[in-house]
């Protein structure tokens, strides 16, 4: 299986217009790696797309994919949906008044009704009226040879939220987009050769400003996250979602690496093979 982190960024893209921190600065110094995109994943194999957040027109045309066959999107929030119009400009033909292609859609069923309330029905629309996607909703999937599993990480009855899980001849990837924690547990997640993960605290350990921990019972300490690693023999944890706010650019994150075992952090364009 061959992933791509298309965007690593989190709520917001880097650099974030009006901030003027080191790394939005180094991200408009030219520094790529500062350079991120709001989050979704790619996995080439099946060409899939996960999430659509509002800039990602920007970052298809960043990552050269030209088509994609499937999409998923994890949940309600804008910065994994508000990009959906992606479908329409790519495969709505305005001129004939036709759809080019159809792109299957899945999701959890309680994610895809998430999304019609919030966005006015903006799923329906694409299915039933430009007729660009079929949704399939679902809890598991296999394209391929590929199995999917969609396990609901939701919080609250508010919030439903897809941990996606891959997996391929013994080999497997979780993909934990956003809001992983509270974070709920699953044998799924046991033994996972890599564990994408969101919304984590990437204040250095020994800075003199780190909070006591837990301060936000959204976010992750890098000590819960060795402990997770830990707890379900994961072999490498990949850290996403990054906004600008922990301060530390990329060349401070790859130093930070070196503390950590098996512990990485995503930038645009990251590629992930198993
Ligand atoms: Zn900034
Ligand atoms: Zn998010």
């Amino acid at each position: 299986m061959k992933f791509r982190i298309i965007g690593s960024g989190g709520m917001y893209p880097t650099p974030l217009p009006h901030c003027h921190c080191k790394v939005c600065e180094s991200a408009r110094n030219g520094n790529e790696k500062d350079i991120r995109s709001m989050p979704s994943l790619y996995v080439e194999d099946i060409k899939l797309l996960i999430d659509t957040p509002e800039d990602i027109f920007h970052t298809i045309n960043k990552s050269k994919i030209d088509d994609f066959d499937y999409l998923s999107i994890s949940h309600k929030d804008p910065d994994h949906v508000r990009g959906i119009r992606l479908v329409e400009g790519m495969y709505f033909d305005w001129k004939k008044e036709s759809p080019k292609k159809t792109i299957d859609f899945f999701a959890l069923p309680e994610v895809v009704d998430d999304i019609n309330a919030m966005n006015g029905d903006t799923l329906k629309f694409y299915e039933n009226v430009l007729k660009v996607i079929q949704i399939d909703a679902c809890k598991e999937k296999i394209i391929r040879d590929i199995k999917i599993t969609m396990f609901d990480n939701y919080t609250n009855d508010q919030l439903h939220i897809a941990n996606y899980v891959f997996e391929q001849n013994h080999k497997k990837l979780v993909y934990a987009c956003c809001n992983a924690k509270p974070f709920r547990h699953s044998d799924l997640y046991d033994h996972a050769d890599v564990f994408i993960i969101s919304m984590v605290d990437l204040t250095k350990i020994d800075h003199p400003n780190r909070k006591p921990y837990p301060f936000d019972p959204e976010l992750f300490s890098i000590e819960e996250i060795i402990e997770l690693k830990k707890k379900y023999h994961i072999k490498k944890i990949i850290c996403t979602h990054i906004d600008c706010n922990w301060g530390n650019t990329y060349e401070i994150l790859k130093e930070y690496e070196k503390e950590l075992d098996g512990i990485e952090f995503a930038y645009d364009g990251m590629e992930i093979e198993l």
